[in-house]
């Protein structure tokens, strides 16, 4: 493929988007950006400096006065040279293990449902894209930050699926968590992401739907493969 595209994973949380659209990005030799990351990213921010309570009380004018004012905050990946994989900094400090927490996980829909955290991510995931040669996996990313990309796709899959495969992914990292627990937030994410005011998950007129809850991860890149040839 010569020309370089612009390609929006968008979906419900824990369909594989993330492992999914890295390995696209390996196949064409693209850039993958996780924009959950960001958001999970700027939730970790909030809660250490108390702008989030346990009811998921926000204090807006506090978080956007920490985002915009002053110095701010820097947000970014970082590739492992051992591994290759990606990791997230907040001010330069790696936070790829704490922003995958249940901590973290229970309280970023609210986080990302507010306008001026979403303006925040948007203005730098926009900048990553310019330079097209991106694959970025999301909720909005084919609806709100790149209307325009080439080739949008939106992942589902049964919610039982989705639960089992997070629920690995956490031990495998030794995280805590249940089977209900993570069914619990998951539902709940895809609830408050499908209903929030602004830029909400939605999957985009244009987008092709791949349901992966039988498909394994070889089938979806057969499927991704016969897609990229039209290109
Ligand atoms: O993709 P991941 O599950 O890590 O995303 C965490 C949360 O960030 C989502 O549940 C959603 O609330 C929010 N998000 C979003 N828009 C995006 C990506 C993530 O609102 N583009």
């Amino acid at each position: 493929m010569d020309k370089k595209i612009v390609i929006a994973i968008d979906g419900y949380s824990s369909t594989g988007k993330s492992t999914f659209a890295k390995l696209i990005a390996a196949r064409l030799g693209y850039i993958y950006i996780d924009t959950g990351a960001m958001y999970r990213a700027v939730t970790l921010l909030a809660q250490r400096k108390g702008l989030i309570d346990s009811s998921n009380n926000i204090d807006v004018p506090a978080l956007r006065s920490e985002l915009f004012d002053g110095p701010g905050h820097d947000v970014n990946f970082r590739v492992r040279e051992d591994n290759g994989s990606s990791e997230t900094y907040l001010d330069g400090e790696n936070v790829e293990n704490q922003i995958r927490s249940m901590g973290v996980s229970s309280q970023v829909s609210p986080i990302a449902a507010v306008p001026c955290v979403r303006e925040f991510v948007n203005i730098r995931l926009r900048r990553i894209g310019a330079g097209k040669g991106v694959v970025m996996d999301g909720r909005d990313i084919g609806t709100a930050v790149f209307p325009n990309a080439e080739l949008k796709i939106f992942m589902t899959a049964s919610p039982d699926v989705r639960a089992r495969r997070r629920l690995m992914e956490m031990q495998a990292k030794g995280q805590e968590g249940t089977f209900e627990q993570v069914l619990a937030n998951l539902r709940e994410r895809d609830y408050v992401d499908s209903h929030r005011e602004t830029d909400p998950l939605t999957k985009a007129e244009d987008a092709v739907v791949l349901d992966n809850s039988d498909l394994s991860l070889e089938q979806q890149l057969e499927w991704i493969d016969k897609i990229l040839e039209k290109f």
